[in-house]
């Protein structure tokens, strides 16, 4: 074959295909206007029994040179781009992804703005114990400039024979303390029912991790008008957390502030393994403000620093530890909770690094 031929054929293939892109763009055309109809109709789009019948006629015109398996390859991926094309892509995307809204949320608890751009702490006892208990690490913790204290009444506990939490009288001991220092308070709550109790005690409602996927949780906390802290799963998977704040969000409640805390993995150096990345992905993928636990994902008090750094140089919004007065007589999580001085160094260590309000 001379160059010439094969400059010719060249262009014929070239010609060619623009014929089948002009011809596939017809088509994709074509089914938007059956898209339209049937959502008119109210009939569901996919329908397996038009396809089948569609590619048996391709394939029973079908004369080669291509196999019936490559035809019918090649025209499932043009079916299935034309189901898409039918699917506004707008509407697929969750309520809490960046691609239904731009920008941050900016999660508001008692008037001071989380996810505004600056990096915030929450610190407090893993459980609320007694007055005296969460009185100290308030103290503590106003001094140092933190606006938020944390404090478990209601535990969600491994054994049921370990301590389950002071329940109310703890959401209440909270309150006092939070009253008496001008702090923010949050607490986990466990059961759907406790929602509204919780709506007097506390500015934030912690879903914890081992109920992530509580979805009658998930549901009530949505449907309240209170800031919501969500952890992330034991098991997770940043899909399926995302899943999770969707079921807040989709309830009209936007103030979510999403926390990675750790996830199980075959590593036995730590108690959970930090998934750091996952905040840059979180940041990316949605728009809500993400904090990073550094207590529960490490379970070591040698490492509450260096992850904390890595939390704030990351870009989390802010960061979570547990602090108590005397961790080793603590009823929970003792062995990885700071005392008063060690808090205080770990905070001076990391203030330098935070970053302020955009
Ligand atoms: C907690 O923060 O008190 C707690 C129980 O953490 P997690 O749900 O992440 O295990
Ligand atoms: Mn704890």
């Amino acid at each position: 074959m001379s160059h010439a031929e094969l400059e010719a054929l060249r262009e014929r293939a070239d010609e060619i295909n623009l014929q089948i892109l002009k011809l596939i763009n017809e088509r994709g055309r074509v089914v938007q206007e059956i898209g339209k109809a049937k959502e008119a109709q109210g009939v569901y789009r996919y329908d397996p029994v038009r396809e089948r019948k569609m590619l048996n006629q391709i394939l029973e015109s079908n004369d080669g040179p291509f196999e019936q398996s490559t035809i019918q390859h090649i025209f499932k991926e043009i079916f299935k781009a034309s189901l898409e094309l039918q699917e506004d892509d707008h509407s697929k995307a969750l309520l809490v992804s960046r691609k239904k809204k731009a920008e941050d949320t900016v999660v508001t608890v008692n008037g001071q703005p989380i996810g505004d751009g600056g990096q915030s702490f929450i610190v407090g006892p893993c459980a609320v114990e007694s007055y005296e208990q969460v009185a100290a690490v308030a103290e503590a913790a106003k001094k140092q400039g933190i606006k938020l204290l944390r404090g478990g009444a209601f535990k969600p506990r491994t054994s049921p024979y370990d301590f389950q939490g002071l329940g109310l009288e703890g959401l209440k001991i909270l309150k006092k303390v939070a009253d008496e220092y001008g702090l923010a308070v949050i607490s986990e709550i466990v059961n759907p029912a406790d929602i509204e109790t919780a709506l007097d005690y506390v500015d934030v409602i912690q879903i914890g991790a081992r109920n992530m996927q509580n979805f009658e949780l998930l549901k009530a906390a949505g449907a309240v008008r209170k800031p919501v802290l969500l952890k992330r799963g034991l098991a997770a998977t940043l899909q399926e957390f995302m899943n999770a704040a969707e079921y807040i969000i989709s309830q009209g409640n936007d103030q979510i502030i999403l926390c990675e805390r750790g996830i199980r993995t075959y590593e036995k150096a730590t108690r959970n393994t930090l998934d750091i990345s996952a905040v840059p992905i979180l940041k990316q993928e949605t728009h809500l403000p993400v904090f990073v636990d550094v207590t529960h994902s490490t379970g070591r008090k040698d490492l509450l620093l260096p992850t904390a750094k890595a939390a704030l140089a990351v870009g989390a919004d802010g960061v979570m530890a547990e602090v108590h007065p005397d961790p080793a007589v603590a009823l929970s999580d003792s062995a990885q909770q700071m005392n008063i001085e060690e808090f205080d160094h770990w905070i001076n260590e990391l203030r330098p690094l935070v970053k302020q309000k955009a």
